[in-house]
């Protein structure tokens, strides 16, 4: 590309610091390099989203193979027996459903990841560092869980022992990542049928030759032994469970590839968006569900503490209908394709989330390789540190902290954009458009997850204790509008126009797919990503504001201060 052309209209009376003249070439034009590949530090351009609703929807769920719900499941039921976990398990989807449809249509309405909906959802530009984190720490967390139950896997088929095992697990991912999103669809494609087979054909096998199986499931009491449904044991255990709720964020980095809604696509646009977005957890509460059926079915024999070990469940459930020779090497594979799928998931989504929150903060770009090997490197650390038998707690005290930030978004969307219009519809990404901090959000999100994990610590009684998810859900849905209209929605938008004459949508109301060429790294992006740069009198894309460490790019027509 010869960028002397683009560099021409530059020239005249602006001065440009010593650094923004000689630095932006390399840094840009890595920064090209990275977003070609995933676009995800930015708007996905329609250029880009060349896929069918329904091959989006097939890939997003590919990726929610995971085994934890499995242990997730064993573990409430085991704690609170059948009836309880199946109610909490209930609840804790209906939550997850209806918060995560509002950032699931938004993803795919306007082609962004769950980090550029939080900033124009009632955080603003700097506000959304903080929920980025907990992205990031959220994939972590999984990435050892995962890597944890294939570890488990590794020793009982090939008695890899498991600080080998973890190493291994964690390794192995390294390669796949690389190739970025487009290979790893195509092994979610691919492993898909495979997964289903190995997951759903013991517990058919179990429930037609057995049905006395299905009666001892009903029946089992839990540990303490009341059995039944108490309303602090469902809590407890929805708690659990909706330490998934950033689950969605995984959806949405597939969603935003959607194409366009049209007249002639709604309906399978639709489908596929409530299928892949909310409807994930669907797919989800059946297998936290079959968890408690086959630790309950295992229980007897391997004891509560391997009982809610993924590899041990379907050890004994593929030990039942066919010969012992094929029993281990199967169960072995099938938490093997199950880790890696998610695994590369988690990693890839967790080096996004840490790159962009570093890239907000710092104003460098330094690539998201380095993300992925820090991410890693806290996931291996807590395996090696044998999280795995903690995994209850320590899902539940993240949980609060989850639910406070997409309830807060979820509310952001539906009440105050929607009913209160306090809120501006169209989403909003771009620095200098946002303010560095909404207080809608930040005040919200940090009052709901201080509070409740104030009482998940046992701050305010052990009677309250269990409530915590509740309260975070409840003082989010709350304050997100409270706070809006205290501060009247002045604090969401800085100008009302980016200087650009063409709108952002076009008369569908999708996203525009005029391009214009960014005069700082000289490519091509399309009309929501850039903003009119009054300084060079040119158009400036969104990652090169975010780099902009000089403030050389000035956007137009700043309101009065307020
Ligand atoms: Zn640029």
């Amino acid at each position: 590309m010869d960028s002397k052309l683009y560099t021409q209209p530059d020239a005249g009376p602006v001065t440009q610091s010593p650094q923004t003249a000689a630095g932006p070439a390399p840094v840009a034009s890595q920064a090209t390099k990275e977003t070609l590949e995933d676009y995800t530090l930015r708007f996905a351009p329609r250029s880009y989203r060349r896929w069918t609703p329904m091959v989006v929807a097939t890939t997003a769920l590919g990726g929610i193979a995971y085994m934890a719900d499995f242990s997730i499941g064993a573990g409430i039921g085991l704690a609170h027996g059948t009836g309880n976990a199946l109610v909490a398990i209930a609840v804790a989807a209906v939550v997850i459903f209806v918060t995560g449809f509002p950032l699931a249509y938004y993803g795919a309405r306007y082609n962004i990841d769950l980090d550029l909906i939080t900033r124009g959802s009632g955080f603003g530009y700097y506000g959304s560092v903080l929920t980025s984190v907990i992205f990031a720490s959220f994939t972590f967390i999984f990435f050892a869980l995962e890597g944890s139950i294939m570890a488990q896997g590794l020793k009982l088929g090939l008695g890899l022992p498991l600080w080998l095992g973890y190493l291994v697990s964690t390794l192995m991912v390294i390669p796949l990542v690389i190739y970025g999103m487009k290979a790893l669809s195509k092994l979610q494609v691919w492993t898909t049928p495979v997964w289903l087979v190995l997951m759903i054909a013991p517990l058919v096998y179990l429930v037609a030759t057995d049905p006395g199986t299905v009666d001892r499931f009903l029946s089992y009491a839990g540990t303490d032994g009341t059995g039944g449904v108490d309303t602090a044991s469902v809590l407890l255990g929805a708690g659990v469970c909706l330490s998934l709720i950033a689950q969605i964020g995984e959806q949405i980095d597939y969603l935003r590839f959607m194409p366009p809604k049209t007249e002639a696509n709604k309906r399978t646009w639709w489908a596929a968006v409530v299928m892949a977005g909310p409807g994930w957890v669907v797919l989800g509460a059946l297998k936290q569900a079959i968890g408690v059926f086959l630790a309950v079915y295992i229980l007897a024999k391997v004891g509560p503490e391997a009982a809610p070990e993924p590899i041990q469940q379907f050890r004994s459930a593929f030990d039942a209908m066919m010969p012992s020779w094929l029993v281990l090497p199967l169960a072995v594979a099938l938490v093997v394709i199950s880790q890696i799928k998610i695994n590369v998931t988690n990693a890839y989504s967790g080096s996004l989330a840490w790159t962009n929150s570093f890239t907000r903060v710092t104003g460098r770009y330094p690539g998201r390789m380095v993300f992925v090997l820090v991410n890693l490197g806290f996931a291996l650390a807590l395996m090696e540190a044998d999280m795995f038998s903690f995994l209850n707690s320590i899902l539940g005290f993240y949980s609060n902290c989850a639910i406070a930030w997409v309830v807060t978004v979820a509310t952001d969307i539906g009440v105050n954009k929607y009913l209160l219009k306090l809120s501006p519809l169209r989403p909003e990404f771009r620095r200098g458009m946002l303010y560095a901090v909404n207080p809608v959000g930040v005040v919200s999100f940090v009052a709901a997850s201080g509070l409740s994990i104030a009482l998940y610590f046992h701050a305010l009684g052990d009677t309250l204790q269990p409530y915590s998810p509740v309260a975070a859900a409840v003082i989010a849905f709350v304050l997100t509008p409270l706070t809006a209209v205290v501060t009247r929605g002045r604090y969401y938008l800085r100008r009302t126009t980016d200087g650009i004459d063409e709108p952002l949508l076009d008369a569908d109301g999708n996203p525009s797919a005029t391009t214009y060429d960014c005069h700082v790294c000289h490519q091509p992006y399309e009309r929501p990503d850039l903003a009119a740069c009054q300084t060079h009198d040119a158009v400036v894309c969104s990652l090169c504001l975010s780099t902009d460490k000089a403030g050389d790019h000035v956007l137009p027509a700043r309101p009065s201060a307020v």
